[in-house]
């Protein structure tokens, strides 16, 4: 068996076309894999297919949208053949107090980051059922585990797409379909750029707790996310897995 090798099979990643998500479609191309992202920004998704090569392609969607999810599962098999790898990574953040956030907001981050999986889930469950298996992952966070008192909206998808994840690895698990999360720690991607600057001491205070000694970049994930996508892990389903430089072991 070629344990990391993703020749001939192709995925989805949300939010692909920048920060993590892009970093892990790079690590699936890198792998033999093709590659479709999506996000709702044309020109910075175009650039980033372009930038991956021949075997990758991005297509507008708005994930929290069932009617979008199942265009771009279409989208995908219309331009590749067949789906067998699917990143839940698109995601959006905003940190107040929770008395202070409008109804309006907690829709957005839980339908952002926590309805879209369940709904891109179930728009590729029957393709992946067709291709015989396939692998989810699921992009949570150290908030899928720890809390705070500045995201609580944000938390509670994050501990609910990692939850929902390890139900799908139930379900699925008899279809040969994995259901698995990467849980990244502090990541310098635009989504923390604004709580660098807006929070005084975060950058210091983040490399102080992290046993590695530095903020993590996207490409930390893409190799925990080849694992998932591979062969390699085909014994492995229901798990969430820090990619944290060691933050979330630190007394
Ligand atoms: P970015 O802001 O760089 O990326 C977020 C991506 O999500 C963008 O590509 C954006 O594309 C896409 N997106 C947002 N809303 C939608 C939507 N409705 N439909 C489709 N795509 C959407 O942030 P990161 O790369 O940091 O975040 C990626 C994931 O990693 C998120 O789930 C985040 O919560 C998670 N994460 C990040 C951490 C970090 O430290 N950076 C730590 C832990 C978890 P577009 O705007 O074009 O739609």
């Amino acid at each position: 068996m070629r344990m990391f090798d993703l020749t001939g099979k192709v995925a989805i990643v949300t939010g692909g076309n920048g920060g993590i998500g892009l970093a892990i479609a790079e690590g699936l191309v890198a792998a033999g894999a093709s590659a479709m992202l999506a996000g709702r920004n044309r020109d910075k998704g175009l650039r980033a297919a372009n930038g991956l090569g021949d075997r990758a392609a991005f297509e507008v969607a708005d994930v929290t949208r069932k009617a979008a999810c199942d265009a771009l599962v279409a989208a995908t098999v219309a331009r590749f053949g067949r789906v067998d790898i699917l990143v839940n990574n698109a995601g959006t953040s905003l940190r107040k107090p929770p008395q202070h956030f409008t109804e309006t907001e907690w829709h957005t981050i839980i339908d952002t980051n926590l309805t879209s999986a369940f709904l891109m889930s179930q728009a590729i469950y029957p393709e992946l059922v067709r291709a015989g298996g396939g692998k989810i992952i699921n992009i949570g966070s150290l908030n899928s585990l720890l809390a705070a008192p500045h995201n609580v909206p944000y938390t509670a998808s994050k501990g609910g797409i990692m939850q929902m994840g390890r139900g799908l690895a139930t379900a699925w698990a008899s279809d040969n379909i994995q259901v698995n999360s990467i849980l990244p720690g502090w990541i310098e991607t635009d989504m923390t750029v604004t709580a660098k600057a807006a929070v005084p001491g975060l950058a210091e205070s983040v490399v102080a707790r992290t046993p590695a000694g530095r903020w993590g970049q996207p490409r930390d994930l893409a190799g925990l996310a080849v694992f998932l996508a591979a062969p390699a892990s085909d014994w492995i389903t229901g798990t969430a897995i820090p990619a944290d430089g060691g933050y979330s072991i630190r007394a």
